[in-house]
């Protein structure tokens, strides 16, 4: 131990001086026993929120049962998660299972590759954008900041400005295999894609003979007030992968595509031992029974209007946007993430999505009085000038 805080975890997080212990609902409580309004989710992860009940019955069940047999077999939670997520889509695709939203991307890669053929293995992404950490969804990632120290990168890749057709026009030679976009940019700032933006790209894929792959990792299963962030734009695309709200909390991810182009894959073009197993797929059947049942878009559409009303009135928030409950909020002065150190300080979990902005993504099931608690909490933070600083409690 060498950095002084006596933790034996890799430094790659500058973790909040705080401990959760336990959750329920749209609540967090510490070790001291302090409660939290969650108004992040675990990163856009625990949509239903905290332990709940159903999803929590599903895991202990499928504990009990069968954890794992690999994927040389059948198991039937997954077969049962991918018809669901196929009809969320609207049909007539095919999905592989992986662990995380990395990973679900790196599936989008490896099958566009394997889709288009020989010398086409170019995908385009935007500027600002983010698809994951392993090598290859690093070079998609759109941040060549975080590329410089991990060179040389897998190649086949190309960043464009983002919202710019003309610029990716540009950037489709005959090596291009496919575009991958997020709906919504959510690490970069929130910033959704726009629904002339998607047409022209959809066009463009369909000019170019492109795949149109989409990155609803963040922007899916309801946050947007949609099922899918790409509904908003009225397109469809080819590929759609899916990750962090699947398992409310239990690791999973998702690539789904059309089936003519899921059917470039053959038996042993792609694997993985955990992916879609028993407990994973227990926890996403449970979770999107649970998001059906409750109709969790149309929650987040209307919630996610109360709030974002309630979030321009503050006089200390410069505007709001995003969709559904996918939100950040700009603030007139001041640093974000002093400002979310204080909220958390007043119990309230947010993030600073970037310098100048704060992103808030609650749990879907979340009510009102709850979002009056944040967003007074928010206020009070606000309203206190930055040097008075430290606990305000
Ligand atoms: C979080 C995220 C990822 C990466 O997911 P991991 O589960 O952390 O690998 C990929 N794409 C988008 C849009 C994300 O928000």
């Amino acid at each position: 131990m060498t950095d002084g805080t006596g933790s034996h975890l890799m430094a790659t997080y500058a973790p909040a001086p705080v401990t959760f212990l336990r959750g329920e609902g749209s609540y967090l409580w510490d070790t001291e026993g302090r409660r939290y309004l969650d108004f992040l989710s675990g990163l856009a992860v625990t949509s239903l929120g905290h332990a709940h009940p159903v999803v929590a019955d599903a895991v202990c069940r499928a504990a009990r049962t069968l954890l794992h047999t690999s994927n040389l077999f059948r198991t039937g939670p997954a077969e049962e998660v991918a018809s669901t997520l196929d009809r969320l889509l609207g049909g007539g695709g095919r999905v592989f299972f992986a662990n995380s939203g990395a990973e679900a991307n790196e599936c989008a890669i490896k099958l566009a590759r394997k889709w288009a053929g020989h010398g086409r293995y170019v995908v385009v992404s935007a500027y600002g954008s983010f698809h994951g950490r392993t090598l290859a969804t690093l070079h998609a990632t759109g941040q060549p900041a975080k590329h410089e120290a991990f060179q040389p990168l897998p190649e086949g890749f190309r960043h464009v400005a983002w919202q710019d057709v003309d610029a990716l026009a540009n950037a489709v030679t005959p090596e291009v295999a496919a575009v991958l976009l997020e709906a919504v940019q959510g690490e970069g700032g929130v910033w959704p894609a726009g629904r002339e933006y998607f047409a022209e790209v959809r066009r463009l894929c369909d000019e170019r003979g492109l795949l149109f792959m989409v990155d609803e990792v963040q922007s899916g299963l309801g946050r947007t007030g949609r099922w899918w962030g790409f509904e908003h734009y009225g397109v469809r695309p080819d590929v759609v992968t899916i990750a962090k709200a699947l398992g409310n909390g239990v690791p999973i991810g998702a690539c789904w595509a059309r089936r003519e182009v899921a059917e470039a894959f053959r038996p042993g073009d792609h694997a993985t031992t955990f992916g879609g197993q028993p407990l994973a797929a227990s926890a996403a059947k449970a979770t999107l029974a649970v998001m059906e049942a409750e109709d969790v878009p149309a929650r987040a559409e209307a919630r996610g209007a109360y709030l974002r009303q309630k979030l321009a009135a503050i006089p200390g928030v410069a505007s709001v946007r995003g969709l559904g409950l996918l939100l950040a909020v700009e603030l007139r002065d001041g640093d974000a993430g002093a400002v979310a150190a204080r909220c958390l300080e007043e119990g309230l979990v947010l993030n600073a999505v970037t310098a100048t902005a704060l992103r808030l993504e609650p749990p879907l099931l979340i009510s009102e009085e709850e979002m009056d608690e944040g967003v007074a909490i928010l206020t009070k933070v606000l309203d206190i000038p930055e040097e008075a600083g430290g606990r305000v409690r």
